[in-house]
């Protein structure tokens, strides 16, 4: 059974070894992810080396992203005590002084977030088990109201779902992790905590400013400001992860799958593939059984078409890695072959114009029945743009440059395949026959150029 939702596995301590890494690959991972937060520097460069071994010794193109961990932000720490308790209704003062915290202060280090507060705003800490609404700003402190919570821990990270933070989405951390990665050549860099869309050309020009490789952008949205700009957004990243994880904290809860929805549809309207992360087969950290709830979210994004699935600690710091890439696509094989045999009338909510071209290739495919599109691609643009019409039949991405075909992993149902000296009509077959495709129509679209063939 074809898989046409992809899969982006964060790569971790249970899985950065050749063999689990192999094992996943072959299971179904299109995507590696590696996230900055926690390793850096040369330990996630071991980790890719590992990859493109695998990815060269399976004969299947993988995709590389460095996830950076950007502006999340964290309180300073207590005097004695790891936790103070809080009482509701208090007031708590957030300052800049080092001196550590008790029930009533504490630092919060990054001056630029104590600038962009004002009052009225929400001050969400520790995944929004505590939350405290702004009283009164002055130059050196904020005072807040404790609306939520009974105790506050040292370093703990919070959220500012009602702020606009004056500040650079890449931190220096992540200015000095950035460096390091663009060494190593990476498909994707996933910017965290992006707010608008100069964010993405602010990174834009840092990579472009050092290298000629072109790394493509993931814009995570995780904050309100970022869902109510997500059309400029979309349109000026490479792509888009629905990083649910913070979202969740930010947004009311009950109005995350809504946003996804919204989400996923203009990023289909902008052709721009999109990632639905966090949680997704969460329980399968400690269990080798997803819930039935786990199946209903994966199977899910398949449903809505996403482009590619995440898995978070469950590969990281699961028990059994291999078994959750396993579990992952086996539902989303399922999934998608039931979209495909009773397909949603999609032409009712999407805004894509009659004479869009990609639409002109999905629509040749359908009328013809064909059995694959295969695409002769010089570049990411053209095997994307059909993806995202969501045709239903594999899009064959016969890539000159392996690069291409590693970003192409990210897209739903395309299957690149890296052949830097193809690019005949014969080449076009022999690549549908590479995927069990021996009968039936061909799309081939060659640069602008569209023909219709009958496989023999
Ligand atoms: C998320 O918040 O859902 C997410 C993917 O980001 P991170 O894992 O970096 O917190």
């Amino acid at each position: 059974m074809k898989k046409y939702t992809k899969i982006t596995a964060s790569i971790g301590p249970n899985c950065s070894d050749y063999e689990t890494l192999s094992r996943m690959v072959s299971a179904g991972v299109n995507v590696c992810r590696l996230n900055f937060s926690h390793d850096t520097g040369t330990t996630q460069g071991q980790k890719i080396d590992t990859i493109r071994r695998v990815s060269q010794d399976l004969d299947t193109p993988v995709a590389i992203m460095v996830d950076l961990q950007g502006p999340k932000h964290r309180i300073g720490n207590f005097a004695t005590e790891d936790k103070y308790p809080l009482v509701l209704g208090q007031t708590f003062t957030f300052d800049n002084d080092s001196t550590p915290g008790d029930s009533t202060r504490v630092q919060l280090p990054d001056t630029d977030v104590l600038s962009s507060l004002h009052v009225g705003d929400r001050i969400l800490l520790n995944d929004g088990k505590i939350e405290m609404r702004v009283d009164s700003v002055s130059a050196e402190s904020v005072s807040a109201t404790v609306i939520r919570g009974d105790e506050i821990w040292s370093r703990r990270g919070f959220n500012l779902p009602d702020t606009e933070i004056a500040t650079s989405v890449l931190t220096d951390k992540d200015r000095k992790d950035l460096e390091y990665a663009i060494t190593q050549k990476p498909d994707y860099v996933a910017i965290s905590f992006v707010q608008k869309p100069e964010d993405i050309a602010e990174v834009r020009d840092f990579i472009t400013e050092r290298t000629s490789h072109p790394i493509k952008i993931i814009a995570k949205i995780e904050r309100p400001n970022a869902v109510e700009r997500i059309a400029d957004i979309a349109a000026a990243a490479d792509g888009v992860m629905i990083a649910r994880g913070d979202l969740a904290v930010e947004v009311p809860y009950a109005e995350v799958p809504a946003i996804s929805r919204h989400i996923i549809r203009e990023c289909r309207k902008m052709n721009k593939p999109v990632i639905v992360a966090t949680q997704m087969l969460g329980s399968m950290v400690v269990s080798e059984f997803p819930t039935r709830a786990e199946i209903t979210d994966v199977a899910t994004a398949a449903y809505l078409r996403a482009d590619c699935t995440m898995t978070s600690e469950e590969t990281t710091i699961g028990i059994n890695p291999v078994n959750v890439i396993e579990t992952m696509s086996n539902i989303l094989s399922h999934a998608d072959a039931d979209a495909i045999a009773n397909p949603y009338d999609w032409s009712r909510v999407e805004s894509i114009p009659e004479n869009d071209w990609s639409r002109s290739v999905a629509s040749m495919a359908y009328l013809n029945r064909a059995s694959a599109i295969v695409v002769f691609a010089r570049d990411t643009v053209t095997a994307t743009e059909i993806s995202c019409r969501k045709p239903d039949i594999p899009v064959i991405a016969i890539c000159n440059e392996s690069v291409i075909a590693n970003q192409l992993c990210l897209a739903r149902g395309v299957y690149p395949i890296y052949c830097p000296e193809l690019f005949g009509m014969r080449d076009a077959f022999e690549a549908a026959r590479r995927f069990h495709i021996n009968t039936g129509k061909l799309v081939i679209v060659d640069e602008d150029k569209i023909s219709l063939r009958t496989l023999d």
